[in-house]
């Protein structure tokens, strides 16, 4: 069953319960101060009156931007305590907190259920210590997969972050990644490419030339390797990259930066998809695929840059793409002569390099 993503009220606590600053950040282009405990209640009140009625989605402010379970335990309740009067009449169903695996200790997760937390967002951003260690983050992998394990044990939704191209990340560390994460199968995943932004550590890495980010091909051909790993583990994946903000435009400096980054992984892997038929099929003079009416513009990828690059790479004249009611999403089918066949993204498999 395809999850339904909540309706979010996003209150952002730029730095809040950070002890020090990871290599790649600057929360601070988010918001410029934290907003005090009062000031989030009206802020969610005006937000609540900005639903349409009759909404049937779920509602949840979410508490972004900081370390919300490394902040005194009264700071915590003080928060949290201006969200009870909505949760009691129904404005809001639930909270989310963002935080980090090495600040959830037992009496933290109780506190959070006291409140009606219900998503803990855990920034694990990788799963290999030196990477850990060169990105600043001072935890540890095994700190993501004792703090999973005591969230879901809890009963909590647990959400992990991820992040590609930090110092000392390479494609086969991000796939040991996400194989430990599919492991701890938690509710969802997040997986942003790392930038180089203004005021962050990071800057000055970039700048004396120690640290390359990846570019956006890099980014998109390691994106497209670990989505194809999560098929079939029905882990969804709520997002890829940044939301784009008009902050992101004016302290971004380096790095894969693309609005619709998810899309353009998704249209790498029809791309593959696409090659791997016409590979098998290769007397497909104009071959004919059809696809599910919401996945044209995908498969044919941007400006139509995955149908000129399949003609280009097999020689064909010409490539048609047409949409089909009964071709599920996220397939491809060709049309030959004698026969039709469908190929799914589970189907497309890569060397281990
Ligand atoms: S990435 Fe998270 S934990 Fe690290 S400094 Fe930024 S807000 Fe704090």
């Amino acid at each position: 069953m395809k999850r339904v993503s909540p309706l979010i009220i996003p209150v952002f606590l730029p730095h809040l319960g950070c002890q020090k600053r990871c290599i790649f950040c600057n929360q601070k282009m988010m918001a410029q101060a934290v907003p005090s405990p009062a000031h989030v209640r009206s802020f969610v009140e005006a937000s609540c009156y900005q639903f349409p009625s009759g909404q049937a989605r779920k509602k949840q402010v979410a508490f972004y931007g900081g370390s919300f379970t490394a902040i005194p335990e009264e700071d915590q309740r003080s928060y949290l305590k201006e969200i009870e009067p909505f949760l009691s009449s129904g404005k809001i169903d639930s909270i989310r907190i963002s935080t980090r695996p090495d600040a959830l200790e037992e009496e933290v997760l109780s506190l959070l259920k006291e409140y009606g937390v219900k998503t803990v967002e855990v920034g694990a951003q990788s799963m290999i210590d030196e990477v850990l260690f060169l990105s600043q983050r001072g935890h540890s992998a095994e700190e993501t997969i004792s703090a999973t394990t005591r969230l879901k044990h809890w009963g909590f939704e647990v959400g992990i972050h991820l992040m590609i191209g930090l110092p000392g990340d390479s494609l086969d560390r991000f796939l040991k990644t996400l194989d430990q994460v599919i492991d701890l199968k938690p509710h969802f995943l997040r997986i942003h490419p790392t930038l180089v932004l203004k005021r962050a550590p990071l800057e000055a890495l970039w700048r004396e030339g120690n640290y390359t980010p990846l570019t956006l091909e890099e980014a998109i051909q390691w994106l497209k390797r670990g989505l194809l790993n999560l098929e079939g583990t029905s882990i969804p994946v709520a997002r890829i990259g940044l939301q784009p903000a008009e902050e992101l435009e004016v302290f971004y400096l380096a790095g894969p930066y693309h609005p619709s980054l998810h899309q353009l992984v998704d249209s790498e892997i029809y791309f593959d998809m696409g090659r791997h038929f016409l590979e098998t099929y290769p007397d497909e003079s104009e071959p004919r695929f059809f696809c599910h009416p919401k996945d044209v513009s995908t498969v044919r990828g941007q400006k139509n840059g995955n149908i000129q690059r399949l003609k280009e790479y097999l020689g064909v004249k010409a490539i048609f793409v047409q949409q089909r009611d009964d071709v599920p999403q996220g397939a491809l089918l060709l049309q030959t002569a004698t026969q039709e066949v469908l190929i799914q993204k589970s189907d497309i498999r890569y060397d281990k390099n």
